[in-house]
Protein backbone atom coordinates (compact mmCIF):
# COMPACT_ATOMS: atom_id res chain seq x y z
CA UNK A 1 0.00 0.00 0.00
CA UNK A 2 1.23 3.42 -0.98
CA UNK A 3 1.05 5.94 1.73
CA UNK A 4 0.86 9.57 2.13
CA UNK A 5 1.89 11.03 5.66
CA UNK A 6 0.34 14.49 5.17
CA UNK A 7 1.59 15.75 8.39
CA UNK A 8 5.20 14.90 9.34
CA UNK A 9 8.26 17.27 10.77
CA UNK A 10 10.85 15.43 9.03
CA UNK A 11 13.44 18.74 10.39
CA UNK A 12 13.09 16.58 13.73
CA UNK A 13 14.40 13.30 12.46
CA UNK A 14 16.92 11.95 10.92
CA UNK A 15 17.53 9.32 7.83
CA UNK A 16 17.07 6.27 9.59
CA UNK A 17 13.36 7.28 9.77
CA UNK A 18 12.99 8.44 6.00
CA UNK A 19 14.46 4.65 5.61
CA UNK A 20 11.99 2.86 8.08
CA UNK A 21 9.00 5.11 6.41
CA UNK A 22 10.32 4.45 3.17
CA UNK A 23 10.12 1.02 3.62
CA UNK A 24 6.88 0.74 5.40
CA UNK A 25 5.53 2.04 2.08
CA UNK A 26 5.41 5.87 3.20
CA UNK A 27 6.25 7.68 -0.86
CA UNK A 28 5.36 10.93 0.46
CA UNK A 29 5.44 13.19 3.08
CA UNK A 30 4.21 16.75 3.57
CA UNK A 31 6.01 18.73 6.48
CA UNK A 32 4.01 21.84 7.58
CA UNK A 33 6.14 24.99 9.62
CA UNK A 34 6.07 24.55 13.07
CA UNK A 35 7.63 25.16 16.35
CA UNK A 36 10.75 24.07 16.57
CA UNK A 37 10.71 23.64 20.70
CA UNK A 38 12.16 27.07 21.88
CA UNK A 39 11.03 30.93 20.35
CA UNK A 40 12.74 32.74 17.68
CA UNK A 41 14.11 35.86 18.67
CA UNK A 42 13.99 36.79 15.12
CA UNK A 43 12.51 36.76 12.07
CA UNK A 44 15.37 35.78 10.25
CA UNK A 45 15.63 32.47 11.93
CA UNK A 46 12.26 32.07 10.48
CA UNK A 47 12.95 32.44 6.89
CA UNK A 48 15.82 30.37 7.32
CA UNK A 49 13.77 27.62 8.65
CA UNK A 50 11.70 28.37 5.08
CA UNK A 51 14.53 27.88 3.14
CA UNK A 52 15.14 24.80 4.75
CA UNK A 53 12.08 23.05 4.15
CA UNK A 54 11.73 24.07 1.01
CA UNK A 55 15.43 23.25 -0.48
CA UNK A 56 17.42 20.62 1.57
CA UNK A 57 14.73 18.49 3.44
CA UNK A 58 13.18 17.49 -0.49
CA UNK A 59 16.65 16.89 -1.56
CA UNK A 60 17.18 14.47 1.23
CA UNK A 61 14.07 13.00 1.31
CA UNK A 62 14.35 11.97 -2.27
CA UNK A 63 17.25 10.37 -1.49
CA UNK A 64 15.41 7.59 0.11
CA UNK A 65 12.68 7.60 -2.14
CA UNK A 66 10.43 9.68 -0.50
CA UNK A 67 9.05 12.72 -2.35
CA UNK A 68 8.76 15.74 -0.10
CA UNK A 69 6.26 18.65 0.15
CA UNK A 70 6.03 21.97 2.90
CA UNK A 71 3.71 24.37 3.89
CA UNK A 72 4.99 27.43 5.29
CA UNK A 73 3.74 29.54 8.42
CA UNK A 74 4.43 31.27 11.50
CA UNK A 75 2.58 28.64 13.73
CA UNK A 76 -0.27 29.49 16.43
CA UNK A 77 2.47 28.99 19.08
CA UNK A 78 4.48 31.96 17.78
CA UNK A 79 1.94 34.21 16.74
CA UNK A 80 2.78 36.01 20.42
CA UNK A 81 6.81 36.72 19.67
CA UNK A 82 7.27 40.14 19.00
CA UNK A 83 8.88 39.22 15.62
CA UNK A 84 5.54 37.49 14.30
CA UNK A 85 3.78 39.85 12.34
CA UNK A 86 7.67 40.78 10.56
CA UNK A 87 8.03 37.15 9.94
CA UNK A 88 4.56 37.02 8.09
CA UNK A 89 5.61 39.73 6.02
CA UNK A 90 8.96 38.44 4.86
CA UNK A 91 7.37 34.81 4.55
CA UNK A 92 5.39 35.48 1.32
CA UNK A 93 8.54 34.94 -1.19
CA UNK A 94 9.16 31.86 0.06
CA UNK A 95 5.91 30.42 -1.01
CA UNK A 96 6.81 30.42 -4.44
CA UNK A 97 9.39 27.39 -3.84
CA UNK A 98 8.91 24.32 -6.15
CA UNK A 99 7.36 21.98 -3.42
CA UNK A 100 5.88 24.52 -1.39
CA UNK A 101 1.74 23.69 -1.27
CA UNK A 102 0.30 26.28 0.82
CA UNK A 103 0.19 28.57 4.31
CA UNK A 104 0.11 25.98 7.57
CA UNK A 105 0.53 25.14 10.31
CA UNK A 106 -2.13 28.20 11.41
CA UNK A 107 -4.38 28.32 14.08
CA UNK A 108 -5.02 28.59 17.66
CA UNK A 109 -2.78 27.45 20.42
CA UNK A 110 -4.13 29.16 23.47
CA UNK A 111 -7.09 30.74 21.24
CA UNK A 112 -6.26 34.49 21.90
CA UNK A 113 -6.75 37.25 19.91
CA UNK A 114 -3.25 37.85 18.82
CA UNK A 115 -3.07 34.42 17.99
CA UNK A 116 -6.12 34.85 15.48
CA UNK A 117 -5.05 38.13 14.22
CA UNK A 118 -1.78 36.05 12.75
CA UNK A 119 -3.72 33.45 11.34
CA UNK A 120 -6.25 35.45 9.56
CA UNK A 121 -3.45 37.66 7.52
CA UNK A 122 -1.64 34.40 6.81
CA UNK A 123 -5.17 32.83 5.53
CA UNK A 124 -6.04 35.96 3.67
CA UNK A 125 -2.52 35.68 1.09
CA UNK A 126 -3.59 32.03 1.08
CA UNK A 127 -7.49 32.37 0.20
CA UNK A 128 -5.74 35.69 -2.66
CA UNK A 129 -3.31 32.96 -4.07
CA UNK A 130 -5.56 30.24 -4.40
CA UNK A 131 -2.91 28.01 -1.71
CA UNK A 132 -4.16 25.46 0.30
CA UNK A 133 -4.13 26.22 3.81
CA UNK A 134 -3.45 23.60 6.72
CA UNK A 135 -5.30 24.57 9.87
CA UNK A 136 -3.49 23.41 13.19
CA UNK A 137 -5.95 22.56 16.23
CA UNK A 138 -5.21 23.95 19.78
CA UNK A 139 -4.13 20.60 22.35
CA UNK A 140 -5.92 21.87 25.18
CA UNK A 141 -9.58 23.02 24.89
CA UNK A 142 -9.58 21.58 21.55
CA UNK A 143 -13.02 21.81 20.52
CA UNK A 144 -13.65 25.66 21.72
CA UNK A 145 -10.61 26.16 19.89
CA UNK A 146 -11.78 24.51 16.65
CA UNK A 147 -15.31 26.20 16.72
CA UNK A 148 -13.80 29.84 16.79
CA UNK A 149 -11.44 28.42 14.05
CA UNK A 150 -14.72 27.69 12.25
CA UNK A 151 -16.02 30.32 12.59
CA UNK A 152 -12.89 32.56 10.92
CA UNK A 153 -13.01 30.59 8.11
CA UNK A 154 -16.82 30.91 7.68
CA UNK A 155 -16.76 35.03 8.08
CA UNK A 156 -13.58 35.38 5.80
CA UNK A 157 -15.58 33.02 3.43
CA UNK A 158 -12.60 31.13 2.55
CA UNK A 159 -12.56 28.61 -0.42
CA UNK A 160 -13.10 25.44 1.99
CA UNK A 161 -12.38 22.77 -0.24
CA UNK A 162 -8.52 24.08 -0.32
CA UNK A 163 -8.45 23.44 4.08
CA UNK A 164 -7.47 20.56 5.80
CA UNK A 165 -8.42 21.23 9.25
CA UNK A 166 -5.89 18.90 11.22
CA UNK A 167 -5.42 17.25 14.47
CA UNK A 168 -9.08 16.25 14.95
CA UNK A 169 -10.17 13.67 17.46
CA UNK A 170 -13.71 12.07 18.55
CA UNK A 171 -14.58 15.63 20.07
CA UNK A 172 -14.27 17.82 17.05
CA UNK A 173 -14.30 15.62 13.72
CA UNK A 174 -18.44 16.26 13.74
CA UNK A 175 -17.66 20.04 13.49
CA UNK A 176 -14.75 20.27 10.82
CA UNK A 177 -16.66 17.72 8.49
CA UNK A 178 -19.57 20.17 8.55
CA UNK A 179 -17.59 22.97 8.06
CA UNK A 180 -18.31 22.95 3.85
CA UNK A 181 -15.81 20.58 2.21
CA UNK A 182 -12.99 21.16 4.29
CA UNK A 183 -10.65 17.95 4.50
CA UNK A 184 -9.87 16.46 8.16
CA UNK A 185 -6.83 15.48 9.43
CA UNK A 186 -5.92 12.97 12.54
CA UNK A 187 -2.93 13.11 14.05
CA UNK A 188 -2.15 9.42 15.47
CA UNK A 189 0.44 9.36 18.17
CA UNK A 190 1.72 6.77 20.44
CA UNK A 191 0.36 7.89 23.87
CA UNK A 192 -1.61 11.68 23.29
CA UNK A 193 -4.14 12.98 20.86
CA UNK A 194 -5.42 9.93 18.34
CA UNK A 195 -4.10 5.86 18.64
CA UNK A 196 -4.52 3.99 16.11
CA UNK A 197 -7.42 1.61 17.76
CA UNK A 198 -9.50 5.23 18.00
CA UNK A 199 -8.74 5.82 14.57
CA UNK A 200 -10.10 2.40 13.04
CA UNK A 201 -13.28 3.34 15.07
CA UNK A 202 -13.67 7.07 13.86
CA UNK A 203 -13.42 5.84 10.30
CA UNK A 204 -15.80 2.82 11.16
CA UNK A 205 -18.49 5.68 12.25
CA UNK A 206 -17.73 8.78 9.94
CA UNK A 207 -16.74 6.81 6.90
CA UNK A 208 -13.73 7.90 4.89
CA UNK A 209 -14.82 11.32 2.95
CA UNK A 210 -12.33 13.94 3.52
CA UNK A 211 -10.59 12.72 5.93
CA UNK A 212 -6.34 11.76 6.19
CA UNK A 213 -4.13 10.39 8.87
CA UNK A 214 -1.06 11.52 9.93
CA UNK A 215 2.12 10.76 12.21
CA UNK A 216 3.27 14.55 12.62
CA UNK A 217 6.58 13.24 13.72
CA UNK A 218 8.09 15.71 15.34
CA UNK A 219 10.59 15.90 18.21
CA UNK A 220 8.40 14.96 21.15
CA UNK A 221 6.84 11.23 21.65
CA UNK A 222 5.97 10.30 17.88
CA UNK A 223 5.93 7.65 15.45
CA UNK A 224 6.99 7.79 11.78
CA UNK A 225 5.47 4.84 11.48
CA UNK A 226 2.09 5.61 12.65
CA UNK A 227 0.23 5.49 9.59
CA UNK A 228 1.38 2.27 8.05
CA UNK A 229 0.55 0.79 11.36
CA UNK A 230 -2.99 2.18 11.54
CA UNK A 231 -3.16 0.63 7.99
CA UNK A 232 -2.67 -2.58 9.50
CA UNK A 233 -5.15 -2.22 11.94
CA UNK A 234 -7.66 -1.41 9.37
CA UNK A 235 -6.55 -4.34 7.48
CA UNK A 236 -7.53 -6.51 10.44
CA UNK A 237 -10.73 -4.86 10.86
CA UNK A 238 -11.94 -5.67 7.43
CA UNK A 239 -11.90 -2.53 5.93
CA UNK A 240 -11.55 -3.23 2.05
CA UNK A 241 -8.32 -2.18 -0.21
CA UNK A 242 -9.84 0.64 -1.89
CA UNK A 243 -11.38 1.86 1.46
CA UNK A 244 -7.88 2.10 3.15
CA UNK A 245 -6.38 3.77 0.04
CA UNK A 246 -9.01 6.14 -0.29
CA UNK A 247 -7.27 7.40 2.79
CA UNK A 248 -4.04 7.12 2.99
CA UNK A 249 -3.37 7.85 -1.09
CA UNK A 250 -6.80 8.75 -2.92
CA UNK A 251 -7.84 11.52 -0.27
CA UNK A 252 -4.35 13.22 -0.74
CA UNK A 253 -4.71 13.63 -4.25
CA UNK A 254 -7.33 14.77 -4.24
CA UNK A 255 -6.74 17.65 -1.45
CA UNK A 256 -3.17 17.83 -2.28
CA UNK A 257 -3.39 17.85 -5.71
CA UNK A 258 -5.74 20.94 -6.19
CA UNK A 259 -2.25 22.97 -5.64
CA UNK A 260 -0.34 23.37 -9.07
CA UNK A 261 2.87 22.32 -7.28
CA UNK A 262 1.56 18.94 -6.48
CA UNK A 263 3.43 16.61 -9.25
CA UNK A 264 3.29 13.10 -7.01
CA UNK A 265 2.35 10.45 -9.27
CA UNK A 266 -0.84 8.10 -8.79
ZN1 LIG B 1 2.55 19.89 13.39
Amino acid sequence: MKIVDPHAHMFSRTVDDYQRMAAAGVACVIEPGFWLGSDRDYAESFWDYFKHITTFEPGRAKKYGVTHYSFLAVNPKEARNACAKKAVEGMWKYLDAENCLGIGEVGFDLITDSEEEIMKRQMEYAEQHKLLILIHTPHVNKPKGTERTIKVIEKMGLTTERILIDHNTEETIEMSLACGKCFCGHTIYPVTKMSPPRMVALLKKHGTDRMLMNSACDWGVSDPLAVPKTVDLMWQDGFSEAEIKKVVWDNAHKFFGQSKNWKLEK
